[in-house]
């Protein structure tokens, strides 16, 4: 059988158990050493002659359910070297814990290995939970004092930036793009930092980096055998600032799309309620809004084909320019006016209940499960997400409101439309059309459309996220050639900044590598400096990020 102490204190083979004792949640070990003679810490020469005795108390582990204190009898010795400067010394127990700590190195890693994960607070409730507990500043700063493991230069390093307070002082993740696991942080994302941290690491053969300025300088000095690569999320990046310039100084067609769309909806109001008894529209349900939106969009680009024809522009260019087929604008043409699709007047099967379900809404029940019993209660036998949906346009109105004053709010909010911001009207530019929500569709095409030196800006921002997105890298030389001829003076500051840049974009669209894990990386940071409460300081923070990965 194993003896208790081989079983307790498996890396202090010298430890004798003497008694054990409990109090409450707690069990007080007392210990030993068997060692005869102990080697002087100073001169390292054997002494055998005790001097005194004294007891040194140690947190250690728990066990099952209880707190575990170690009394550690210590002895004093008297050193046996006449020419020492110690004359007496205690014996150390380096197994058990480090110089003058107040618990076990085994208890010191595990608590920061919760700390580690859990971060400040939360790990100080965990630590209470398992029976260790220890405040937020010890865990802190054990954590501080944990090794960070070694770990093999990286050859692939992604760098980019992290606020470290948010729109005021920036630092620098690397991360190992190869192995997935945080590198360093910089305290700053200047070119020397990134620069002394190259030549510091050499066998980096790849780097991964925005186009800042910065890291291109500091990588081509600090590891000027690498090959750089400009991030392609970064270049999409790049595309959304020069569109969001471009907006800015033509900030007025975000006006006028806003009025033109509060006009539409305004009067196509009045043809398409559905019920022209009913003095007040009811609240637009999202599928009218879709409807509607779906309207607006085949209205803008009926209108645009008219304006072209005016113009002189033939079919098959027509077709291209405002992407329909050829058929469609043969009809729209030959069409006497927009051609309007007749849908059969579209009910819905919760019309009925509607006006129950405001009533119990004013009555306060915000219950969905509740309202759909009652429903079914009355004889509603259709879906729940309709139900759901219009739940949540009853949840969106101000508390205490009558029902009739909701409708009228629902069609006063619907008819009004704030103007899209630069940066809003700039990532609709660089989205994928696909991924648009119909109401988002239909603002971009009036844009696009009414609009010469949009309609070119879009086409030049599509071509440049499919040849990002897609690694066309055959296509970059042709993307820059037509920016630089489009007149658009914020896309021809773009294509400079890329000349400039050339290697590096073109390796970004030649090779694999993205910075996406890089982003990844940020993100957690983020989060891990929220957890910390505040109390992240930089230090403190790149210990986590670099325990954690
Ligand atoms: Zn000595």
């Amino acid at each position: 059988m194993l003896p208790i102490t081989t079983f307790l204190f498996p890396s202090c083979p010298d430890l004798l158990l003497e008694e054990i004792t409990c109090e409450g949640q707690t069990l007080f070990l007392k210990v030993r050493s068997s060692k005869k003679a102990v080697a002087c810490s100073l001169c390292e020469k054997v002494a055998v002659k005790v001097h005194s005795r004294y007891t040194r108390t140690l947190a250690d582990l728990s066990l099952l359910e209880y707190a575990v204190v170690l009394r550690v009898q210590v002895r004093r010795f008297f050193c046996s070297n006449p020419t020492c400067a110690r004359t007496t010394f205690a014996e150390p127990f380096a197994d058990l814990a480090v110089a003058h700590a107040r618990r076990t190195s085994r208890q010191a890693s595990r608590l920061s290995a919760i700390a580690k994960e859990l971060g400040g607070r939360p790990a100080a409730r965990e630590s209470k939970n398992v029976q260790m507990p220890v405040s937020v500043h010890t865990l802190l700063r054990l954590l501080r004092r944990s090794p960070v493991p070694d770990a093999p230069p990286p050859r692939v390093l992604g760098v980019d930036d992290w606020s470290i307070r948010k729109g005021q002082t920036y630092g620098t993740i690397l991360v190992d793009l190869q192995r997935h696991r945080i590198v360093e942080l910089l305290p700053d994302r200047e070119a020397e930092t990134l620069e002394a941290w190259l030549a510091a690491h050499p066998g980096v053969e790849l780097i991964s980096r925005d186009r800042a300025g910065a890291y291109a300088q500091g990588a081509r000095k600090g590891a000027p055998q690498a090959q750089q690569v400009t991030d392609r999320f970064h270049l999409l990046l790049n595309l959304r600032d020069a569109l969001k310039r471009l907006f800015e100084r033509k900030h007025e067609v975000l006006q006028e799309e806003a009025d033109q769309h509060h006009e539409f909806l305004t009067s196509s109001e009045e043809v398409d309620t559905p019920d022209k008894a009913a003095p007040i529209p009811a609240p637009l349900t999202p599928t009218a809004l879709q409807q509607q939106a779906r309207r607006a969009r085949r209205l803008s680009r009926y209108e645009a084909v008219m304006h072209l024809h005016q113009q002189g522009a033939s079919q098959v260019a027509i077709a291209a320019l405002v992407g329909l087929n050829r058929d469609t604008v043969r009809r729209y043409l030959t069409a006497s006016g927009f051609p309007e699709i007749s849908r059969p007047g579209k009910r819905s099967h919760l019309d009925p209940y509607k006006d129950y379900l405001q009533q119990r809404w004013a009555e306060g029940e915000r219950k969905v499960k509740r309202l759909l019993v009652e429903l079914r209660e009355r004889g509603y036998r259709q879906g729940e997400t309709i139900v759901y949906e219009y739940l949540r346009t009853l949840r969106q109105q101000p508390e205490g409101v009558s029902a009739s004053e909701m409708r009228k709010n629902a069609a006063v909010r619907s008819a009004t439309q704030t103007a899209l911001s630069a940066r809003e009207a700039a990532w609709l530019f660089v989205c994928n059309p696909q991924k648009l929500r119909i109401a988002q569709a239909v603002r971009l095409d009036h844009l696009r459309v009414t609009h010469e030196d949009l309609g070119l800006a879009y086409q030049l921002a599509q071509d440049f996220r499919v040849m990002v997105t897609k690694r066309q890298v055959h296509v970059l030389g042709r993307w820059l050639e037509k920016a630089k001829a489009s007149d658009i003076k914020e896309l021809q500051s773009l294509a400079t900044g890329i000349y400039r840049d050339f290697d590096a974009v073109r390796a970004a669209l030649a090779t694999e590598y993205s910075n996406g894990q890089t982003e990844g990386k940020v993100n957690k940071l983020k989060c891990i400096k929220r957890q910390m409460y505040g109390r992240a300081n930089f230090d403190l923070l790149r210990q986590r990020m670099l325990l954690c990965g």
